[in-house]
C-alpha cells in the first residue's frame, strides 16, 4: 500500500477502505508519513468529504493509535460529558459535582483551552493547590470513594489525533464534520466511559456556526458512539453569546460555585440541569429526564452538591476554603468598567470576540506556550435581550498587565450590537440527538 495512491483515490472522490484509513493513521502516528502527504490527504478529505463508514473507520483507527483506558474497576455506569468548546463554558466544574452528588460516578478527562475557547483544566488550576495529574490507581480510587475525579488527558491517548489536529490547525482543515467527529469521538471512546453525553455548541463562539451543521455534527458523533456500543446522546446548545456572565479562569470558578450554591445565572443553571438530567438517565441513575431534573435541583437545594465540590477539591489537593472565601483565588490588580456607548436593547454579543478580548487580557492562550493569568477575564452585566442606557456599565474587565487593555476594550465593545426595538433573549437548547433520531425544540 502507498500513501500516494490513497491521496489520489480521495482526491478523485472515491471512498477509502478500512485498510487504507488504518494504514494512513498508523504510519502517520509513527512519523512514517511526512506532514506534506498527510496535509494533502486531509485537504482531499476536507474537499470531498468522508462517508459515514469512512468516518467510523477513521475514528476507530485514531482511537487505537494510543492507549485505550479500562475503567471497569470503577463501579457503575461511567458517563462522560464533552463540550465542543466555547466562551464562558465552565460547565464541568458545576456539573461533575452535581452528578456525583446524585450518586452517579464521574470519571472525567478534560482538556485545556486554546484561542478564544477556555479549557476545564486551566479553570480548575485557578484553585490553589488543585492538581489535574493523577495516576490511574488514584483516579479509580477517587471515583470509587467519592464518585468524582477530573484529570488531564494523558499524552498516550489517541496519539494520531494530537498530530492530526496540529496539522489541521495550520492547513485550514479543522472545520470538516467527519474530521471533527472522529477527533472528538476517538478521545472519548479511548477514555473508557460506558456512555457519552455530547454538548454540541452552535453559533458565533462555536466551531459549528449554523444550526444545520451543528445537528449534522451531533448526529455523526451520536451514530459513531452508539455504533461502538457506548450509549451516546448529543444536545445542541447556544454559543452565540457567552455562557453565563463570567469569562476567565478564576472568575468562572466563582460562577460555577455560585451555581452550586443556588445563585447561578439563568442560562448556565438551565444548561447544568439539562445536561445533568441526561447524564443521570445515561447512568441509569434515574428512569426519566424529569426525575433527573428533580434530583439535580434537590442536591443544589439541600447543599449536597456544594459539599461534593469541597470533597472533590480537597481530594485533588486543592484548598477548598475557596468555596467560602473567593479572596483565596488569584486576584487581578486592575479592574476596568466598560460602559455602553448607546441606549437600547442588546441584540447580539459575539461570543468569539468576547473570548478573544478575554484572551488578550491574559485569560487565554494564543499559542500553546503562552502562560495564563488565571485572575484575568471579564464579567458581563447584561445579556442579549437586556435594555441598557448609554453610560451604563455593561461589563467589568479584570487584568494585571495593561499592555493590551485598550485593544481588548475596543474589540469587546464592538462585539455588542444595541438596537432600538425590543429583542427576545436567546434560546439555550435547540434540540437533542439520540439513537432514535433528532428532536428539535
Ligand atoms: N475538538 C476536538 O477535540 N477536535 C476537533 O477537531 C475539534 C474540536
Amino acid at each position: 500500500m502507498r500513501i500516494y495512491d490513497i491521496i489520489k483515490k480521495k482526491r478523485d472522490g472515491h471512498e477509502l477502505s478500512k485498510d487504507e484509513i488504518e494504514f494512513f493513521v498508523d504510519k502517520y502516528s509513527k512519523d512514517e508519513i511526512p506532514d506534506y502527504q498527510a496535509s494533502a490527504l486531509l485537504m482531499a478529505i476536507y474537499i470531498n468529504k468522508m462517508s459515514k463508514q469512512e468516518t467510523v473507520y477513521l475514528t476507530d483507527a485514531m482511537m487505537n493509535s494510543g492507549d485505550v483506558i479500562d475503567l471497569s474497576a470503577i463501579d457503575g455506569i461511567k458517563v462522560d460529558k464533552h463540550s465542543t468548546g466555547g466562551v464562558g463554558d465552565k460547565t464541568t466544574i458545576a456539573l461533575a459535582p452535581l452528578v456525583a452528588a446524585c450518586g452517579a460516578p464521574v470519571a472525567k478527562m478534560s482538556g485545556r483551552g486554546l484561542g478564544h475557547t477556555g479549557g476545564t483544566l486551566d479553570k480548575l488550576e485557578a484553585i490553589p493547590g488543585f492538581s489535574i495529574e493523577m495516576d490511574s490507581d488514584k483516579f479509580i480510587k477517587s471515583v470509587n470513594e467519592h464518585n468524582i475525579a477530573v484529570c488531564g488527558q494523558t499524552a498516550t491517548i489517541a496519539v494520531a489525533d494530537k498530530k492530526m489536529y496540529a496539522l489541521r490547525d495550520v492547513t485550514a482543515t479543522v472545520d470538516n464534520i467527519s474530521l471533527i467527529a472522529a477527533s472528538i469521538m476517538c478521545k472519548k471512546l479511548a477514555s473508557g466511559a460506558n456512555a457519552i453525553l455530547l454538548d454540541v455548541k452552535t453559533g458565533d463562539g462555536a466551531f459549528m456556526k449554523t444550526l444545520d451543521d451543528s445537528f449534522e455534527l451531533a448526529k455523526e458523533m451520536v451514530d459513531i458512539g452508539n455504533g461502538m456500543n457506548r450509549e451516546t446522546i448529543g444536545l445542541i446548545t447556544d454559543m452565540d453569546e457567552p455562557l453565563g456572565f463570567a469569562v476567565g479562569n478564576s472568575l468562572e470558578v466563582i460562577e460555577a460555585i455560585e451555581t452550586l450554591k443556588g445563585n447561578g445565572p439563568k442560562d448556565f443553571v438551565h444548561l447544568c440541569e439539562t445536561l445533568g438530567a441526561y447524564m443521570l438517565v445515561l447512568a441509569k441513575n434515574v428512569n426519566t429526564f424529569e426525575e433527573g431534573l428533580d434530583k439535580i435541583r434537590t442536591v443544589i437545594k439541600n447543599g449536597e452538591a456544594i459539599e461534593k465540590l469541597k470533597v472533590f477539591i480537597e481530594n485533588q489537593g486543592g484548598d477548598n476554603r475557596i468555596v467560602e472565601d473567593y479572596s483565596l483565588l488569584p486576584q487581578a490588580s486592575i479592574v476596568e468598567p466598560i460602559k455602553a456607548t448607546k441606549s437600547g436593547y442588546i441584540s447580539r454579543i459575539e461570543a468569539e470576540e468576547v473570548g478573544i478580548s478575554a484572551m488578550m487580557l491574559g485569560a487565554g492562550r494564543e499559542t500553546k506556550e503562552d502562560v495564563l493569568d488565571l485572575s484575568a477575564g471579564i464579567i458581563l452585566n447584561k445579556k442579549v435581550g437586556d435594555y441598557v442606557n448609554e453610560g451604563d456599565i455593561i461589563a467589568t474587565m479584570y487584568l494585571n498587565k495593561e499592555d493590551k487593555l485598550k485593544s481588548a476594550k475596543e474589540r469587546f465593545i464592538n462585539a455588542y450590537t444595541i438596537v432600538d426595538e425590543k429583542v427576545e433573549s436567546k434560546k439555550l437548547v435547540y434540540g437533542v440527538v439520540t439513537k432514535d433520531g433528532i428532536k428539535k425544540f
